[in-house]
């Protein structure tokens, strides 16, 4: 089981691992788009964890609710509303909840994937931030119920290889795509954060 507080540490070390990454993560977007993924997303979780400090949350869907409106409101971009959308439906896939197991939290994580789907419109292997979210979850399903720790780890390990497998290809959603066949020999700016995000959920529960 994962408490609310494990989970609310969770986006605290998201954050931390965004603001080391702030110039990575802009360096990256500055090869094939406008050089402001670290900032964006910086600027996002920051606001996030300013608001956790003001009042902590009292449940799952409170928690991640106000994280998506959050960064919906405070990042803006391409990732804004992408990152928005998944965990405002992580809050309402997990519901008013102060603990979630292996299965809720595999649940929730599909559910916030299927947002970020239904908004970016996105398909696997167009160098998105899809190809690092989809793998993830498929791996913490196939990783089954035993345990959430081992599950984690698995989701993180495949959005790790799924980040490095977007550098050959050729970006076919956002910014990115404006470069054509250009856009091939470099990372995913988006597809690299969430690869931190799932870092910072495993390095959370470790
Ligand atoms: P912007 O491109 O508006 O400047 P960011 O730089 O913050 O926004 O985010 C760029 C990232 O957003 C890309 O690296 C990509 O992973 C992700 N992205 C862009 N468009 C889509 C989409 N339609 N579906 C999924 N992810 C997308
Ligand atoms: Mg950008
Ligand atoms: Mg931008």
């Amino acid at each position: 089981q994962i408490s609310i507080d494990a989970l609310a540490a969770w986006l605290r070390r998201f954050q931390h691992l965004v603001a080391d990454n702030r110039g990575y993560l802009t360096e990256l977007d500055s090869a094939i788009g406008d050089a402001d993924h670290g900032a964006n997303l910086d600027r996002g979780m920051t606001a996030v964890v300013a608001k956790l400090d003001e009042a902590p949350s009292p449940d799952a869907a409170d928690l991640f609710k106000r994280t998506g409106m959050t960064l919906v409101s405070t990042v803006g971009g391409a990732s804004g509303p992408l990152y928005g959308t998944f965990f405002l439906r992580l809050g309402t896939g997990l519901g008013a909840v102060t603990s979630v197991g292996a299965a809720e939290l595999g649940a929730g994580l599909r559910a916030g994937l299927e947002g970020v789907v239904q908004r970016g419109k996105a398909e696997p292997g167009d160098k998105t931030m899809l190809d690092a979210l989809l793998p993830a979850v498929e791996a913490f399903d196939a990783a089954g119920v035993d345990s959430v720790t081992d599950a984690v780890h698995a989701a993180f390990e495949a959005a790790r290889a799924g980040r490095d497998d977007t550098e050959p290809l050729v970006a076919r959603k956002g910014r990115a795509s404006y470069l054509g066949d250009r856009s091939a020999g470099h990372l995913d700016p988006g597809a690299t954060s969430t690869a931190l995000l799932f870092q910072a959920l495993d390095e959370t529960l470790a």
